[in-house]
């Protein structure tokens, strides 16, 4: 309930003035321009009105004290309204509440609960919540009577709705809108906050995979490494064993070979006999190749003297081819005297001539024998036939001698050499000794030289051990080279161990490869998966609020809906009522615009809330059917009638949700007396629901007020409150 209204600096009223309600009708009277409206637009003001226009200023400092010439003008302007709030009609725990609102010059304003700053927004919903909604329809200023009438159907919807105390469920709906939007932004930046840790968290996620295989790896490395080591110990340790066994061995092994070859050759180089022996044998040999050679002199010597007798003989012998070369001359002659004696008795021709060939032959041996002979030659070559035969006599015998003495040298060599040969058994048995123990002895020392290798192998292999085993520590961890010592060797060949090393190798390889422990990515991979899991709940949370808001949207529409067609009803019978009241018949109704006609009549009627739901609110129109005339619009209605309508309406509204005050300004001005009367009579029955304060100069409105307040302005500009009585009234009104 209205309590108080207190301005100070605001328009007119310089001072403080503060006028009390404690009736249920207030009636504020004045002369023209003596600051009864700007009583109003003080209420306006204090309310949270937004637009300067409705409260008739431009600026701001158009609603703060000007100054006149008495007082000087005010810097600030400021208004109370204290309610009673006994009954919490303001969801606050106070019993009275006190709006303040003030302005500066610079056009900022304050806003005040009970002394506490706050925001206008506050103000709004505090006076929602107490159904004063901010379309002021429950402050009717000046010449606005018909404001209602003449509002677009959209505006007439929202003081409809804020006359049917649904403004709380816009704000409601405002408020749940503002936070869908904002959960909407929310899950928008969550989304590409998303987007843009998926490719990493995927490559991250890859990198960690890689590691867990890194990880197995090492333990199968670890594993491993474990047997290797463990059998590479004891292979190691025992080969050293063997080796240096097998280096006494040898080492022994070759001093005896060394000594026995020592000896020997010691003997061998003190074997006298079988040097002369040999000398024998040698001289022998020179002796026979000596001979040898002599008589391949005396052959040739003998083939010389050969050649020579062939050839003399040779010689001799053609002429002792001759036929008749042996015949002696006196048978040679009786031969030649017979051959002619034949020639003469010969009978044929053809012994004639045989006849005479012989004589003929024998007479040219007979000349060459004993006309005409070479008888000295004959002679010569008869002579050193002999001496040649007797020469060859002689070498032959010379040559058959030398082949005795030859005969002879060969059987000494013989013997010699079977006597050499019987010696050499014993030395042949020396050298193969001595090639028996040098050989043995070789070998006694490639032995060495093999296990000098091995000794080196052994090391090289100790030391590759120990580099492996680092390079596992390093890899693997230090656990690598916590292994239990074997108590025997497997049996298996060193083929399976050096298996083992390729596979640790490999792994160790592998391992590298990997690239550490990664222990960074680990960490790295974690938290980018905790901010992706923290990101998909609060998006997981915020899509359940955006459902919920949705929801809670849905909700408010249906029964913002539901309100609405209910009171809507409920404002239509009233209207009705009250119209037919004022124009004494007639009816008037509101009607949802026609664009959503179908539904237009459903909603009027009785509307299923579900079908509001969603659908672009229709507006509101008025259609008005006045008794004994045919009007078609609003407009064509004359002032006085407009002024019923409008009151009808407001009345109507009022009633369905009335409102804690209702303001009036003039709303009467337009009255005949008849409808003043009327106008009057509603009046008392709305101030049983609201309390009202009328601006009025009618004397029949005046006369329903419990309460007048008298304006007046003086010389100095600054309006004047004062009580007066209904008789005082009057006169003060004009
Ligand atoms: P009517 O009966 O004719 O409607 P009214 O009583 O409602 O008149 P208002 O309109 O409330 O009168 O008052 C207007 C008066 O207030 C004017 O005299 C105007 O000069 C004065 N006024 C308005 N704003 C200021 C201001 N900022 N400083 C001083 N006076 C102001």
């Amino acid at each position: 309930m209205l309590k108080r209204l207190e301005i100070v600096g605001f328009k007119s009223f310089a001072k403080k003035t503060t006028l009390e309600f404690t009736a249920s009708t207030t009636a504020i009277v004045g002369p023209n321009g003596s600051g009864k409206s700007n009583v109003a637009e003080a209420f306006r003001f204090a309310l949270g009105e937004q637009s300067m226009k409705s409260m008739r200023g431009k600026r701001a400092e158009d609603l703060i004290w000007g100054g006149s010439h008495q007082a000087p003008r005010a810097n600030r302007a400021a208004v109370v309204i204290v309610f009673d709030n006994a009954r919490r009609m303001f969801k606050i725990d106070f019993d009275e509440v006190a709006i303040e609102r003030a302005v500066f010059r610079d056009g900022t304003s304050e806003y005040s609960i009970n002394g506490s700053r706050v925001r206008l927004r506050d103000v709004v919903e505090l006076l929602a919540s107490a159904n004063i909604g901010e379309t002021g329809h429950h402050i009717i200023s000046q010449g606005e009577a018909d404001r209602i009438l003449l509002a677009s159907p959209r505006d007439r919807r929202a003081m409809l709705e804020d006359a049917l105390g649904l403004k709380m469920f816009e704000f409601k709906k405002q408020e749940a809108s503002r936070k869908l939007e904002k959960t909407e932004e929310n899950i928008a930046q969550i989304n590409s906050l998303r987007r843009e840790l998926a490719p990493h968290l995927r490559f991250l996620e890859g990198q960690v995979k890689k590691l867990e295989r890194a990880d197995s790896l090492r333990a199968e490395l670890v594993e491993l490494a474990h047997i290797y080591f463990a059998i590479e110990d004891n292979y190691l340790a025992e080969e050293k064993v063997k080796h240096a066994t097998e280096k006494q061995a040898a080492i022994g092994r070759l001093a005896v070979a060394a000594d026995e070859l020592a000896r020997i050759e010691e003997r061998a180089t003190t074997d006298a006999e079988g040097v002369k022996r040999l000398d024998v044998v040698r001289a022998t040999e020179r002796e026979i190749e000596k001979l040898s050679s002599e008589r391949g002199t005396l052959a040739r010597e003998i083939g010389r003297v050969e050649g020579a007798l062939a050839a003399t003989k040779e010689r001799s012998s053609k002429t002792a081819r001759e036929p008749y070369a042996k015949v002696p001359r006196e048978e040679l002659l009786a031969l030649a005297r017979e051959a002619g004696k034949q020639a003469l008795e010969a009978k044929s021709p053809e012994a004639v001539r045989a006849a005479l060939s012989a004589v003929a032959e024998m007479v040219k041996a007979f000349v060459d024998r004993f006309v005409s002979p070479a008888d000295d030659l004959m002679d010569e070559e008869e002579d050193t036939v002999y001496a040649l035969e007797n020469e060859r006599t002689e070498l032959f015998a010379k040559d058959e001698k030398l082949s005795e003495t030859l005969e002879n040298a060969r059987a000494t060599l013989a013997r010699a050499r079977e006597a050499l040969t019987a010696h050499d058994e014993t030395g042949r048995e020396l050298r193969r000794k001595i090639l028996d123990l040098a050989q043995t002895k070789a070998h006694e020392e490639n032995a060495l030289t093999a296990n000098e290798a091995r000794a080196r192998e052994l090391v090289f292999l100790t030391e590759a051990l120990d580099r492996t085993k680092a390079e596992a520590a390093a890899l693997a961890g230090m656990n690598t080279l916590s292994y239990k010592p074997l108590m025997r060797m497997p049996d298996e060949d060193r083929h399976t161990q050096e298996e083992r090393k390729h596979t640790i190798e490999r792994a160790m390889i592998r391992l590298e490869e990997a690239g550490g422990t990664g222990e960074d990515i680990r960490q790295e991979h974690k938290e980018v998966k905790e901010r992706e899991t923290f990101l998909a709940t609060e998006l997981d949370d915020l899509s359940k609020s955006s459902a919920g808001l949705a929801a809670l949207i849905t909700d408010l529409d249906t029964e913002l809906g539901k309100h609405f067609s209910d009171g809507l009803a409920q404002v239509n019978t009233s209207f009705s009522e009250y119209f037919s009241l004022m124009f004494g018949g007639g009816s008037a109704r509101l009607t949802l615009e026609a664009e959503e006609e179908s539904e237009d009549e459903e909603l009027g009627e009785d509307i299923g809330a579900s079908e509001v739901v969603d659908v672009k609110r229709p507006g509101i129109e008025i259609v008005v059917s006045l008794p004994k005339k045919k009007v078609r619009s609003l407009m064509q209605l004359s002032g006085g009638e407009r002024a019923l309508t409008s009151i009808a309406l407001i009345f109507a509204m009022s009633q369905v949700n009335p409102p804690p005050f209702l303001i009036l300004d003039e709303t009467d001005a337009a009255l005949d007396e008849a409808n003043s009367r009327r106008y009057g009579d509603m009046i008392e029955n709305l101030a049983k629901k609201s309390q009202l304060i009328v601006i009025t100069h009618n004397r029949e409105t005046m006369s329903r007020a419990s309460i007048l307040y008298g304006i007046t302005m003086g010389n100095d500009g600054v309006s004047k409150l004062l009580s007066v009585k209904f008789d005082e009234a009057v006169a003060v009104a004009k």
